[in-house]
């Protein structure tokens, strides 16, 4: 089983039970695979439990946790059972685990995959994806849409885009989850896992001043790929701390740096010029003004 399959299988399920439209509806999908949904008080840190009774299956997800969180749970149990793949949680599902990646079996993260990929469905997500511009304000607008978490519809979003686009998640100023869109797998820039935050990356600002909010930062592609490649691009930052779970979940927009040619072409041309400096416009080179 590796994450393609993952993908296949929950695509698969969306066709069959016909989904075309956001939010999905959860719970029908649980049921067209014979899961009855309930929802009840369970114990603190407790997201949700799958057991048969009377040879029904059913659902119970912790009425104390928010709607997408009770959404992303009940994805997650689907998961279980579509991919055949045992839970190593026991029946219950710890809730400080779920959308986490530090230390987690790889069944289980195949099993969130499959939820995102419900959650958000290729084929909504792609032309939005191409359509708005990756910023925290869009995606929030998107997690509206979808009732997703903004950690999955940004991986989703940067997994559909045409652009140069990164997603990360670090715990503890590590980086511990990264999604590079297609454009920028194809210059062949990556983000590593387990390595540091940049120094001067908004995620490790927003981690050393401890305190939740919003940050953003420019700084070089070569900050935060070790790819030969990504020194032809900037990177602008938008990153977003959460103190409790010590998280920062950066969205990283690429920009290839203008390669002005240098041909003699070019250089002649301004030679005979009428003695001028060339007109400055208060940005050096490579960093042109972003709207
Ligand atoms: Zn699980």
């Amino acid at each position: 089983m590796d994450e393609n399959v993952a993908v296949a299988l929950a695509r698969r399920l969306l066709k069959d039970a016909n989904v075309t439209a956001a939010p999905v509806d959860v719970e029908a999908l649980a049921l067209s695979l014979g899961f009855h949904v309930s929802r009840k008080e369970l114990e603190e840190g407790e997201a949700g439990i799958t057991f048969e009774r009377r040879g029904k299956k059913h659902i119970c997800v912790n009425q104390k946790d928010s709607l997408l969180r009770q959404r992303f749970t009940i994805l997650h149990e689907i998961a279980h059972h579509v991919l055949k793949l045992p839970s190593k949680h026991g029946e219950k599902v710890p809730s400080n685990e779920l959308e986490r990646f530090t230390g987690r079996p790889p069944e289980e993260v195949l099993c969130d995959i499959f939820a995102a990929e419900c959650l958000v469905p290729w084929e909504l997500i792609q032309p939005l994806a191409e359509e708005k511009d990756f910023t925290l304000e869009h995606l929030a607008e998107l997690a509206e849409q979808f009732q997703a978490s903004r950690s999955c519809i940004a991986s989703r979003f940067a997994q559909a885009s045409n652009d140069h686009l990164a997603f990360v998640v670090a715990e503890d100023g590590v980086v511990k989850y990264s999604i590079v869109s297609k454009a920028l797998k194809e210059s062949r820039v990556w983000i590593s896992k387990d390595i540091p935050l940049p120094r001067n990356s908004a995620a490790a600002k927003a981690f050393n001043s401890g305190i939740s909010g919003l940050h953003e930062a420019d700084s070089d592609g070569l900050d935060w790929s070790n790819s030969d490649d990504a020194r032809r691009f900037a990177c602008y930052e938008q990153a977003i701390y959460y103190a409790p779970a010590k998280q920062t979940q950066s969205i990283l927009i690429f920009e290839e740096l203008d390669e002005r040619p240098v041909s003699t072409g070019y250089r002649s041309s301004r030679d005979d010029d009428d003695g001028l400096l060339d007109e400055l416009d208060g940005y050096p080179g490579w960093s042109k003004p972003r709207y």
